[in-house]
Order: C-alpha cells, then sequence, then structure tokens
C-alpha cells in the first residue's frame, strides 16, 4: 500500500459538493468525472486508503490536471487542491517513472545559467535556419539577450530561468517603468538564483524545487522587496515557506511582491498620462497564479488602464492550457484548453493581449495571439514603440 506525499487533513477536507467542476479546464472540455477536481481527490483518496493502486491510471489523472488551481479558489470548503496536487505528484516521482530521465534533464538544465543560455543562443540561430518545425510552439527565441543593469537599490527584481534566456526585454522594460516612478531596482547573479524551481514542484521533484530554494534565499539579502513579473516565479517563490518549513523561508516568502501589485501600491509615482501612441484596446488575460493563487490579478488592470482602455474576458478566469510544462507534456487537452480561452480573446475584439506569465505568453502567442506583458505595454506608453522588442 502507497501513502501519499499529502496532509490527512487536506485530503479529507472535499465534501465531493462539485461547485469546483465548472472551473475546471480539464472538465469543461472532457466533460470526465477522472479529468475534474472532485474525481481527482477521490483518486488521490483511494490510493492513499490502499483501496486503488498507484498504477498507470492513477498516474494519467494526476498528470491531466494543469495545476491551475481555479478549482481551489473555488471551493466553498477551502479545500487545499495545489498542496494535493503536489504531492500526489512528489509519490509518482519516487515511487514511479511517472517524471522520465529526459525531463528531469530538462528541469535540472534550469538550474545552470550559463548552460541554458548557450543552448537558447543555438536554438535561436536554428530557428533562424528554419530548422524548428513551427507545429513545436517553441517561441522565438533571440539571437543575443542584451545585459541588463542594476539602477540602485530600492527593490530586487527576481529574473528566473527561460523567461531570462527568452524575455529579457519584458525585465528591461519593467526596470524602465519602475524608474519612471522613481525606484533603483538591483538585480541577482543569475548563477546564484537561477530558477524559483516551480517546474519542480509541479513535477513532484520536491528535494529539487528545496535545493532551489535555498539557492535563491541566498542570493537575496537584505529585506528590500523581492518583485516578481512573472506569475507562476512569483507564486513559487510565496511558497517557500512552506516548501521549505523554516523561519528564513517564511521571511524570504513576506518579502515576495508581483510587481504590478508593488506599482499599483503607488500608482501616483508614475507619470499620469501616455507620451507614445497606445493600442486602441488591451484584453488582459488574467495568468492562473496571479488570479488564483497570488489573487493579485486585479493591479494588473490598475496599471494598464492609468494608459490604455482595458477590456475583461467574460470566461471567468478560465485557464489558458499553458500550465507551465503542461502544454508540452499534454498537447492534444492543451490545445484543447486553448480554444476557449482564444474564442474568449476574440469576442473582445481587442487587438492587444496582456498577460504577466511566460509560459501563457508563449502559448497564446503560438495560435497567433499579439500578446504583451503588461508593463511592455506600459513601457511603450511612456517611453515609445522603439523600446518594444
Ligand atoms: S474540491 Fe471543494 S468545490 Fe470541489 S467537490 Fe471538493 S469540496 Fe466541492
Ligand atoms: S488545478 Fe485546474 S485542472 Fe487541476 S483539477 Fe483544479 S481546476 Fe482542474
Amino acid at each position: 500500500m502507497t501513502r501519499l506525499a499529502v496532509n490527512d487533513d487536506e485530503l479529507v477536507t472535499c465534501v465531493a459538493c462539485g461547485l469546483c467542476l465548472p472551473h475546471c479546464p480539464t472538465y469543461r472540455v472532457t466533460g470526465d468525472e477522472s479529468a475534474s477536481p472532485r474525481g481527482r481527490i477521490a483518486a488521490m483518496r483511494a490510493v492513499h486508503a490502499g483501496t486503488a493502486p498507484l498504477d498507470a491510471e492513477f498516474s494519467r489523472y494526476m498528470a491531466e490536471c494543469v495545476q491551475c488551481r481555479a478549482c481551489e479558489a473555488a471551493c466553498p470548503s477551502s479545500v487545499a487542491f495545489g498542496h494535493l496536487m503536489e504531492g500526489a505528484r512528489e509519490t509518482l516521482a519516487v515511487e514511479t517513472s511517472a517524471v522520465p530521465r529526459w525531463q528531469r534533464l530538462g528541469y535540472a538544465l534550469l538550474g545552470h545559467h550559463r548552460v541554458l543560455v548557450g543552448l537558447s543562443r543555438l536554438l535561436a540561430v536554428a530557428q533562424r535556419a528554419r530548422l524548428v518545425p513551427k507545429r513545436l510552439g517553441v517561441p522565438r527565441v533571440p539571437l543575443r539577450a542584451s545585459p541588463l543593469h542594476a539602477t540602485g537599490d530600492d527593490v530586487w527584481l527576481f529574473t528566473g530561468c527561460v523567461m531570462d534566456a527568452w524575455q529579457r526585454d519584458v525585465h528591461a522594460a519593467v526596470i524602465r517603468v519602475l524608474g519612471a516612478a522613481g525606484v533603483g531596482v538591483a538585480l541577482p547573479d543569475p548563477r546564484r538564483a537561477p530558477c524559483c524551481g516551480a517546474l519542480h514542484v509541479h513535477a513532484g521533484l520536491h528535494d529539487r524545487a528545496q535545493a532551489f530554494a535555498r539557492r535563491v534565499i541566498a542570493a537575496f539579502p537584505g529585506d528590500a522587496a523581492i518583485l516578481v513579473d512573472s506569475a507562476g516565479c512569483g507564486a513559487a517563490l510565496q511558497d517557500y515557506g512552506r516548501l521549505l518549513g523554516t523561519d528564513d523561508a517564511r521571511a524570504f516568502s513576506r518579502r515576495v511582491v508581483d510587481v504590478h501589485q508593488w506599482l499599483a501600491d503607488r500608482l501616483d509615482r508614475l507619470p499620469a498620462v501616455a507620451a507614445a501612441p497606445v493600442p486602441a484596446a488591451v484584453a488582459v488575460h488574467d495568468p492562473c497564479h496571479l488570479r488564483h493563487v497570488q489573487k493579485t490579478h486585479l493591479p494588473v488592470r490598475a496599471i494598464l488602464g492609468r494608459y490604455v482602455p482595458v477590456v475583461d474576458l467574460d470566461d471567468d478566469g478560465l485557464c489558458c492550457g499553458a500550465g507551465g510544462a503542461y502544454a508540452a507534456l499534454q498537447p492534444e487537452l492543451a490545445t484543447a484548453v486553448r480554444d476557449r480561452k482564444l474564442d474568449a480573446i476574440a469576442r473582445t475584439g481587442a487587438p492587444v493581449v496582456a498577460s504577466a506569465n511566460p509560459g501563457c505568453t508563449w502559448f497564446l502567442a503560438a495560435a497567433g495571439v499579439d500578446i504583451r506583458h503588461p508593463l511592455e505595454i506600459v513601457d511603450a506608453a511612456l517611453f515609445g514603440p522603439s523600446r518594444r522588442p
């Protein structure tokens, strides 16, 4: 009998009411109970109680979850679904071959920033030579990422792994916008803080995620706020207290703030009007880890709305299907989930979409959406389109 690495109290909290089902993207596209939060919790309980095996079917039920945590936000019983799913995946990663060696190698690579940047350059060259099929949906990687420069020590900016290698222009835009608010930004050594470990947590690689957390904490000395411009990274950093269970980790997590929330609390520091032409309207796509986990999606609207008309999607914040590595590991389900998001975007009629998470940006851009980070749009409004990539 296998006990899952979950908290027994959290596992028994679900009363099977089903109120979360309409909020679950995989249930919405399949209609299968096994692809719903309630079904997944029932499967966890059966394995945990020893009445069902830890087999391929259970592994599939868990793997098909996007880990968007929309169910958690909708649950009247406050079921901690994210913790349960992470615990189930941790057991699968330890006890089975659910995370094959090639995936573990890819996750390990995220801890070696220079190698990641070097491989990204090779990928960029291969893309220019048309050696990377478009159907793979790999975003266009820059040939050369311009160096970032610290501008002060008022706040830290977390730069991360793939985002720093592929979307460093977003970090540059964020630093300029913070500069416009009179805020000096300190930057970590990317070799010391190479990755937040979110993908490792989601895959169940608990020990590896803890190792990343310890490295990241050591790379941000002092007590200045640590601003994050990626929703997934921000949620992971804010969970270090639970991940490590130490006072240091809890103190670190309290310093982590989503950059939009931090700026929205100081909105009057930003220029009142745009200095350059802006899009006719911007539709806001909320990354799940901003809306359902950090619950800080509204500040994006407050900042964008200062410069450009903002339009909301009418899909109650349904996931886009990107889900970290989910789009690569579950392409059919991810595409079906994305189709609903594309319909919602089309209904807005807005020419530009904003999203504060790199995974969402790449996955929606691969379907032809003109999508940018919210602070890239603000940067262009303040400093002109030449600043945009
Ligand atoms: S997770 Fe919450 S909303 Fe969903 S079935 Fe269980 S108690 Fe109900
Ligand atoms: S985390 Fe998202 S995909 Fe997984 S069960 Fe909850 S709502 Fe469904």
